[in-house]
């Protein structure tokens, strides 16, 4: 399975995208989430961590960098590195904690960490579209692949 583009009408289809992204990735693994200003990554990452059963807010983390979560025994890293102003500031917040390998991380403005992030399994690029956003998915390697197989047999043609 390679990419997957769909279209999605309005924030409560953002939000229960998320909830399905939630499910496939069953907590493990890395996804860089690009586009600009209110595309909607942040509505997308606020999906993902209540599909979870998170049942507080989900907040920008644009001056702190990264927000964790915990749900039972899942780890959610959200960042937003908008704000960072050198690539190497993420050494200095330990950020190879947050990359074990036993948790999700979702990532806005990857581009800002370049040469500091590990590799993502998916690439979400959202866009603004008729009303709503379009979503392009672009996995790398096998566990993004499976998640896309799983999300297209719902998702695409839509
Ligand atoms: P970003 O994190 O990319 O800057 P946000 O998620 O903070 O963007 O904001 C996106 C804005 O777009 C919010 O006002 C949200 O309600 C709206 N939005 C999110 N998803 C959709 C969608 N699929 N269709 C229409 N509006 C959306
Ligand atoms: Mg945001």
């Amino acid at each position: 399975m390679s990419g997957l583009t769909l279209h999605l009408a309005n924030e409560d289809a953002m939000l229960s995208f998320g909830s399905r992204i939630a499910q496939v990735t069953e907590g493990l693994g890395v996804i860089f989430l690009e586009g600009d200003l209110g595309a909607g990554k942040t509505t997308l990452s606020r999906g993902i961590i209540r599909g979870f059963g998170h049942v507080g807010a989900v907040k920008s983390p644009t001056f702190t960098l990264v927000e964790p979560y915990e749900v039972d025994k899942i780890r959610v890293y959200h960042f937003d590195l908008y704000r960072l102003i050198d690539p190497e500031e993420l050494e200095y917040m330990g950020i190879r904690d947050y990359f074990d390998g036993g948790a999700l991380c979702l990532i806005e403005w990857p581009q800002k960490g370049a040469g500091f992030l590990p590799k993502p399994d998916l690439t979400i690029t959202i866009a603004p579209h008729m009303d709503g956003r379009s979503l392009t998915l672009s996995p790398e390697g096998l566990r993004g692949k499976s998640w896309c197989a799983a999300l297209a047999l719902e998702y695409s043609n839509k």
